[in-house]
């Protein structure tokens, strides 16, 4: 895992996504994919709902979604707008950011 220039671990490439997952749209799955900083599509277990996620220099925590802004499909959320935050994901990005810079050390 890549490291952004703040130290807080990069997640392109990881997914965050519920089980049996299946996506409506190749645009949407894209979004899954890639970096907090390029528009990431999330799943929060703990809310049950798919979130744009804010990093936490600009606030933290993320925007949620009830319909995929590509194709127009209507998402399985709790929530279908306005911001939250997830303890989860809180916790999730501590331990990623502390597994990543154990990797950094290691090399
Ligand atoms: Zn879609």
């Amino acid at each position: 895992m890549k490291n952004h220039l703040d130290g807080t671990p990069c997640l392109k490439g990881l997914q965050d996504i519920p089980e049996n997952y299946n996506p409506c749209c190749e645009d949407f799955d894209d979004r899954t994919y890639v970096c907090i900083h390029d528009i990431r599509y999330e799943w929060w277990p703990e809310r049950q709902g798919w979130f744009i996620p804010i990093h936490a220099s600009a606030g933290s925590g993320g925007i949620a979604m009830g319909y995929c802004p590509h194709c127009g499909h209507k998402l399985v959320s709790q929530y279908s707008g306005g911001r939250y935050i997830s303890l989860d994901k809180m916790k999730k990005d501590v331990k990623r950011a502390i597994e990543s810079k154990k990797e950094t050390d290691e090399r």
